[in-house]
């Protein structure tokens, strides 16, 4: 098995604003696993809340060695393997987990939802992210946000009331909004989002810092509407202590390792009574396509991070009426578009 990898940067149509930091671009990897002359395409979209930096995902991706395995369908070995490596990396890892699955779906011709027995008519329709920006801005994005019929807006700063109002004036589109740990005490929160219900916001995520459990419980008693935690739950361990606080997680590829934690997590929430959403960081096609595999599974979609970038290496799952769109090519059922950047990345061979 070979694996490699190059960097792009994906760059965003608009500055991405939430509540703890802005940017214009996201470094990502994109990661090559070859064997057999089959190649299956991962992708690290790195976050340094949780970490990670391009060049923690290098370093990461430089310590496997893969020459002990007999091909990728020793998926839970390898997993396990990479798994010990070191912890945290959760991007990294996850890059070398969807690379492995696509190479698995493309070894056998069929697309991965179909493999797992998923039904692709189930895919749920995916919100589309606004970012927190000046009210002329937002104006200007809830327009051309016109095919999507969920928004899930930014909030968390002081003129959040300002935000909804701007956007309601314009629409009656369901609203989910995600505070990004923004709000610094339960009372604010509470405040928050007693307003934010009587403009029919459908749920709230992460309204509160992760470290501040006990005060989103009692938050949970004074509202009406679902809490999802985002912050708070990385990987599967995370969720235990999450059930009676929240009311749903968020599931992304690139906080769990990738797609085979990431079925482990949509099936304990369901035992746990707990609502699933599938999020995303910006990524190019290739992490999209991967958590849109799953998507059947889950209550809510929020995969829009490639809609929000110009220069999408990728082509894959499409949205049509916001609706995720699977295809039947095999694996992830993506293809290479092109890379905008020459290759500056590294090259492991074993
Ligand atoms: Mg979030």
């Amino acid at each position: 098995m070979k694996l490699k990898f190059q960097h792009i940067d994906l760059k965003l149509k608009y500055t991405f604003t939430i509540a703890r930091c802005s940017r214009d671009f996201e470094p990502c990897t994109m990661v090559e696993l070859e064997h057999d002359g089959i190649v299956g395409y991962g992708e690290a979209s790195p976050s340094e809340r949780y970490g990670e930096t391009r060049n923690t995902v290098i370093e990461f991706l430089n310590k496997i060695n893969l020459s002990r395995f007999k091909d990728p369908f020793q998926l839970e070995d390898i997993l396990y393997y990479i798994g010990n490596i070191e912890k945290g990396n959760t991007s990294a890892k996850t890059a070398v987990d969807i690379a492995l699955h696509d190479w698995i779906g493309k070894a056998v011709g069929i697309p991965l939802w179909k493999l797992w027995g998923l039904s692709a008519e189930k895919t749920p329709q995916t919100s589309f992210t606004i970012g927190i920006d000046s009210l002329d801005i937002i104006e200007k994005k809830v327009r051309e946000a016109e095919p999507y019929p969920i928004l899930k807006v930014k909030v968390g700063v002081p003129n959040d009331e300002d935000i909804i109002k701007t956007i309601r004036k314009i629409t009656n589109k369901v609203i989910r909004v995600d505070a990004n740990e923004g709000w610094k005490s339960k009372e604010l929160a509470r405040d928050k989002i007693l307003w934010l219900e009587e403009q029919n916001v459908e749920l709230v995520e992460q309204p509160l810092p992760s470290t501040m459990l006990d005060e989103t419980g009692w938050l949970r008693e004074q509202i009406h509407i679902p809490l999802i935690a985002d912050e708070n739950i990385t990987r599967l361990t995370d969720l235990p202590k999450l059930q009676g606080v929240f009311d749903g997680i968020n599931i992304k590829l690139m906080k769990c390792t990738g797609l085979r934690e990431a079925t482990r997590m949509i099936h304990t929430a369901k035992a746990l009574n707990m609502k699933i959403m599938l999020g995303c960081m910006i990524e190019s096609s290739v992490g999209i396509s991967a958590a849109a595999q799953l998507s059947p599974l889950v209550d809510y979609a929020d995969l829009d991070g490639n809609i929000l970038i110009t220069n999408d290496p990728f082509d894959g799952v499409k949205v049509i009426d916001g609706k995720l769109i699977l295809n039947d090519k095999p694996g992830l059922g993506v293809e290479k578009m092109s890379f905008v950047l020459p290759a500056t990345g590294g090259q492991v061979s074993h």
